[in-house]
């Protein structure tokens, strides 16, 4: 990649960078890495961008910008800069590694919720000894909200471990894996929540998906339904949530994505005794594999070869 610019830009704390760098640097030994104000100087020169939660504006007055390689799945922060050139071609990350992750969240949650372990739980803290009925994994319906990269390892490792298992997506193009149903559309969505005894949202975040998860829907839930929002904070409507755990329609979420985060002190969701936080952390991006992803697509660009996993800018994702 001799002669091509590369552009690091992530807002991440210190020792976070300088372990990506070295593992971006890695995998890719002939590239050229530059900063932004060196790119700025030289705005002739072709330069492709490898970012993660770039600062908006981050990305402005590069006119040699090609091609921008992001180290996170979810784009919704990265697309929703202005400044964001409109033509420039962007992929997200997807890296095997990352889905195993995922799908090991997903199968933990599910199973606690499914199990009641959650329920033990808090029973612990009461010094309370109850046993509650065991249902088999046959009896209980999981229902995954996007069938993507995520949806899918998550679904594939639910039916394995022998839930009944439905997929959401949005145009049902992409066949759910063997042994679980796929469904599209609203009328899918209708169909596949009262199925859910536990509903996992995989979904990216756009205009569509935004406050999907409100009053109506998860009223749609059977009662006692498990929610586990793995996707993003503002999938939620989270005054909702509260009503429905409080009211106890719903019986227990377990969060890792808040629409403020790091989640706020004093945020209800903290203490909630039907609430499990995570801090943003079912699947990380793993540097070293997901250098190699980003090495492998700014070769193919650079190469005039197709890029693996470019975002449609105009639906979101
Ligand atoms: P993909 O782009 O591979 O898949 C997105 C899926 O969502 C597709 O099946 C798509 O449908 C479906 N979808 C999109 N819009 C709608 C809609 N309006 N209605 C129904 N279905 C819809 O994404 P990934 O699976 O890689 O990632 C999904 C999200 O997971 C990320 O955007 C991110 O927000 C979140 N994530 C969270 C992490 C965490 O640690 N908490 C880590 C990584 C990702 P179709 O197949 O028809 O296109």
């Amino acid at each position: 990649m001799a002669g091509i610019k590369l552009l690091f830009c992530a807002d991440l704390d210190p020792a976070e960078a300088a372990t990506w760098r070295h593992h971006l640097a890695a995998a890719l030994p002939e590239a050229d890495w530059l900063d932004a104000d060196a790119a700025r100087a030289a705005p002739a020169a072709a330069c492709a961008a490898v970012v993660a939660n770039p600062r908006p504006g981050a990305l402005a007055g590069l006119p040699g910008l090609g091609f921008v390689q992001s180290l996170w799945a979810g784009v919704d922060r990265l697309l929703a800069d202005p400044t964001l050139p409109p033509d420039v071609p962007v992929a997200r990350m997807v890296d095997p590694a990352m889905s195993a992750a995922m799908a090991e969240t997903t199968l933990w949650a599910a199973l606690s919720l499914h199990r009641g372990f959650f329920a033990y739980q808090r029973r612990q803290r009461e010094r309370r000894w109850h046993v509650h009925a065991q249902r088999r994994a046959d009896e209980i319906g999981v229902v995954v909200l996007g069938g993507g990269a995520m949806g899918q390892a998550a679904a594939s490792r639910l039916v394995a471990q022998g839930y009944r298992v439905g997929v959401w997506s949005r145009s049902g193009a992409r066949p759910p894996p063997a042994g679980a149903e796929g469904l599209a559309g609203d009328d899918g969505l209708a169909r596949l929540l009262p199925r859910a005894d536990v509903l996992v949202n995989l979904l990216p975040l756009t205009p569509a998906t935004r406050g999907l998860l409100g009053a109506r829907r998860l009223a749609a839930l059977p009662p006692g339904a498990g929610l586990v929002n793995l996707g993003r904070g503002a999938h939620l409507v989270e005054a909702d949530l509260l009503d429905a755990l409080d009211r106890g329609t719903l019986g227990h979420a377990v969060l890792d994505v808040f629409e403020t985060e790091p989640l706020p002190a004093g945020h209800p969701f903290w203490t909630h005794p039907r609430i499990t936080v995570l801090p943003h952390a079912a699947a990380l991006t793993d540097p070293r594999s997901a250098a190699s992803v980003a090495a492998a697509n700014l070769r193919a660009w650079h190469a005039g070869r197709p890029i693996e996993h470019l975002v449609d800018r105009a639906r979101g994702y």
